[in-house]
């Protein structure tokens, strides 16, 4: 199965395909992710994308478009993913397009995970994440916090507070969803394979939710 994720940053995407890949076991292609560890390892794709993110900005199209193009061929995309995060724009959107015809593939569905802009501002600036990448797990100090504080229960790594989910560029972030990434829902509902998930309330609900959603049970 290849399902695209859409919604806002902290609509929950990220724990949800962390699930789901679990469950399906399928390869989870988060680019938010993909995109820190190419910062962290000093890749030339990292270093184009730093100043970007520092920003709470979009990363010029072409620096997605070359690593989602090697992640998609990569063997372990052959039994199905879940893309988190990419497209996030309409170019982007198209390019995927591109990049599925050149590996004879097509998407399943797409979820796009419905929040409003109140909840959202609270879940990211609360959000504290594990930065151990065998691990990711992600906490909130209201919502879900660790059982001691600052530390991962999975792995026992230091949580970390991301630089871009403080206040400041919170709404910069959401801005640019709304202007360049909604969009994307209008594109996906125009191929009939848009599904919208309410991303409020318990966690285990909207994943109950998004799995009502999949025409094919993993
Ligand atoms: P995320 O973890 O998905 O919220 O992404 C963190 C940051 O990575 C975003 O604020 C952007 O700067 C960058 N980013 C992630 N995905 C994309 C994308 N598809 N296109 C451009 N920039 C992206």
């Amino acid at each position: 199965m290849r399902i695209l994720f859409l919604g806002a940053p902290g609509a929950g995407k990220g724990t949800q395909c962390k699930k789901l890949a679990k469950k399906c076991g399928l390869t989870h292609l988060s680019s938010g992710d993909i995109l820190r560890d190419a910062v962290k390892n000093g890749t030339k794709a990292g270093v184009a994308a730093k100043e970007f993110m520092d920003k709470g900005q979009l990363v010029p199209d072409n620096v997605l478009i070359d690593l989602f193009r090697e992640k998609l061929s990569a063997p372990d995309c052959a039994k199905g993913f879940i893309l988190d995060g990419f497209p996030r724009n309409s170019a982007q959107g198209h390019s995927l397009d591109q990049l599925l015809s050149e590996i004879n593939a097509n998407l399943d569905v797409v979820i796009d995970l419905e929040t409003p802009d109140e909840i959202l501002e609270e879940r990211i600036t609360g959000r504290r994440v594990c930065p151990n990448k065998a691990c990711n797990e992600v906490f909130h100090v209201k919502y879900s916090p660790p059982k001691v504080d600052g530390i991962c229960d999975a792995c026992g790594t230091a949580l970390v507070h991301r630089s871009d989910d403080k206040a400041e560029l919170v709404k910069q972030r959401l801005s640019v969803y709304h202007e360049l990434t909604k969009p994307l829902v209008d594109f996906y509902q125009a191929k009939s394979l848009l599904h919208k998930v309410d991303g409020t309330g318990e966690q285990d609900d909207i994943f109950a939710a998004i799995l009502k959603t999949l025409k094919v049970p993993c």
